[in-house]
């Protein structure tokens, strides 16, 4: 885990991906384990199961966010299905601080969206900058 701390990153962003790696953060199949949500169900694309991949990586939402950096080329980006290896593999590649960005405004989206019927309301999270148009 040493490598982690020697990323040249904020603090905040380190803390963040160590939660992930632990599988720490409040997603829904967490939530719902502990009762303090009725389904594990994605709130934004109503997958069975929003487990940790599914909620930074391949929900239809985020989805959209790699393909808009340009992530989706790497090997196994969307194919790895250990957490764990997709974050150590994706932090080492020439685009990491690209691909730590893009996880935390994965979370960011996915806390700040609320499911409104069948419109989806996006709020800023800080990292304005991230989609050029
Ligand atoms: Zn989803």
């Amino acid at each position: 885990m040493n490598w982690l701390w020697r990323l040249k990153v904020p603090a905040k962003l380190q803390h963040f991906l160590w939660l992930c790696f632990h599988n720490a953060l409040p997603i829904n199949t967490c939530r719902n384990h502990c009762n303090m949500v009725a389904s594990p169900s994605c709130t934004r694309c109503s997958s069975p199961i929003e487990d940790i991949l599914h909620c930074l990586r391949d929900c239809p939402h985020s989805r959209e966010l790699w393909f808009r950096l340009n992530m989706g080329h790497y090997n196994n980006f969307f194919s790895e299905f250990d957490v764990k290896v997709w974050l150590h593999e994706m932090t080492k590649s020439t685009s990491s601080i690209l691909f730590i960005t893009g996880v935390w405004y994965a979370w960011c989206w996915r806390n700040n969206t609320k499911n409104l019927g069948s419109t989806l309301v996006y709020s800023r999270c800080g990292a304005k900058d991230l989609f050029v148009t």
